[in-house]
């Protein structure tokens, strides 16, 4: 055991993160102090409408976007939404046919499907043994019935980095508007929207030491978007809802704060990756790691242990005191194997036994040591309480 370790060790950040102590300090006066509406035209309004637009530069400038191109949204499952409908929809004529690959989040998946209800041709993107979109695939694929190509920056499950700017550069030369999933990603991997040929972004607070319920959608100029929520013309008619002023702050606080801190953050946290999966795999028999070792969050170590499920290492796991998840929080009590590892070529029964760690400010060599500990004593348990039948 070493000395520093503290309890418990949270190693779900791609789940979520918590608030920033500097980013709820800079969101407090927007709760109760600075509350008018900013659509108010009376002058407290436009002390809540400036903190927005000041908001809004900072996340645009953060991207390499200019501030009219953002829209503040509920999160990223709304930027999502909004991405794949309000194009799709927004597309006349021959346009029918939508791309996305295999192993998106649930918001795109999702979103796909309604759109396939409406009478869209929604086709899969196969990936790789390692979570990668060739962009040969989309190659192949794209027409000029494609109305839109939705693949994320990177998996939220096994951590693949996606080669968007390849892939951008083959939707910007077909004139097809091409979406990328940066909830994972931002604040943790560069994005630079204009050098990666990326029409649409989706981003998240809560992933990145921001607040959980606000997010953004990045749209180029000149990309036609329609409105998936009526109600009123903020957001220059895109969005309509009074703005979430605390959350748009904390958001903008929290992405340049991120963004600032990438590059040393990263390289700590790939050390501590590489270090979390050489020991899992050295102690515990059977594991395999998933997803790509080279094109990789630096943040996210997945395995798929033989011969186990993943839930019951996940409870052994909690009452060690280690918060661990089997994949996508969004699935967490879902029996049935993740459509990621599925798609990545994994068999039902290896993908059933999968773990992911995810790390973050606040992990440190102690706690990637004990969680490697932890991550073998409850293997061992959960396979002598198989081979017992208790
Ligand atoms: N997209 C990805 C890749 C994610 O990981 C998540 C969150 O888990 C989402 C979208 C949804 O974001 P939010 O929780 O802000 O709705």
């Amino acid at each position: 055991m070493v000395d520093s370790l503290r309890l418990p060790v949270y190693l779900d950040h791609a789940a979520t993160t918590p608030v920033a102590p500097a980013v709820l300090a800079a969101m407090q006066p927007f709760f109760s102090d600075v509350f008018a509406n900013p659509a108010a035209a009376h002058a407290a309004g436009l002390e809540a409408r400036e903190a927005v637009e000041t908001s809004r530069e900072t996340l645009a400038r953060l991207i390499g976007a200019d501030p009219e191109e953002i829209t503040f949204t509920s999160g990223g499952t709304e930027s999502d939404n909004l991405a794949l409908k309000g194009v799709a929809r927004a597309v006349l004529g021959e346009r029918r046919h939508v791309l996305v690959s295999a192993i998106e989040h649930h918001a795109v998946l999702d979103a796909a499907r309604a759109l396939s209800a409406e009478g869209f041709d929604v086709e899969t993107l196969p990936v790789t043994a390692e979570g990668i979109v060739e962009p040969e695939a989309v190659a192949d694929r794209i027409s000029a019935r494609t109305a839109l190509v939705s693949v994320m920056h990177a998996n939220n499950e096994v951590g693949t980095v996606e080669p968007i700017s390849e892939i951008g550069r083959i939707c910007r030369e077909a004139g097809v508007p091409f979406h990328v999933d940066a909830v994972q990603t931002f604040g943790r991997a560069p994005l630079d929207v204009r050098a990666s040929f990326v029409d649409l972004a989706s981003v998240s607070g809560h992933k990145l030491y921001g607040p959980k319920g606000i997010g953004a959608l990045y749209v180029r100029r000149g990309v036609r978007l329609v409105p998936c929520q009526d109600g009123g013309e903020q957001e220059r008619g895109r969005r309509a809802g009074t703005l979430n002023v605390p959350g748009i702050v904390g958001l903008a606080v929290a992405a340049e704060a991120a963004c600032a801190e990438r590059e040393a953050e990263s390289a700590r946290l790939a050390t501590l990756r590489d270090r979390l999966m050489a020991a899992l795999l050295a102690n515990v028999p059977g594991c395999r790691i998933s997803g790509s070792r080279r094109q990789r969050l630096p943040n996210n170590v997945h395995v798929c242990i033989e011969g186990v499920e993943g839930e019951p290492v996940l409870l052994a796991l909690d009452a060690a005191g280690v918060f661990a998840s089997a994949g996508s929080a969004c699935s967490a009590g879902s029996t049935e194997p993740s459509h990621v590892l599925i798609a990545m070529g994994l068999g039902r029964n290896l993908a059933r036994g999968a773990l992911r760690l995810t790390l973050g400010k606040d992990t440190d060599a102690a706690a990637v040591e004990y969680a490697a500990e932890a991550v073998a004593h409850a293997v061992t348990e959960v396979r002598g309480m198989a081979a017992t039948g208790s």
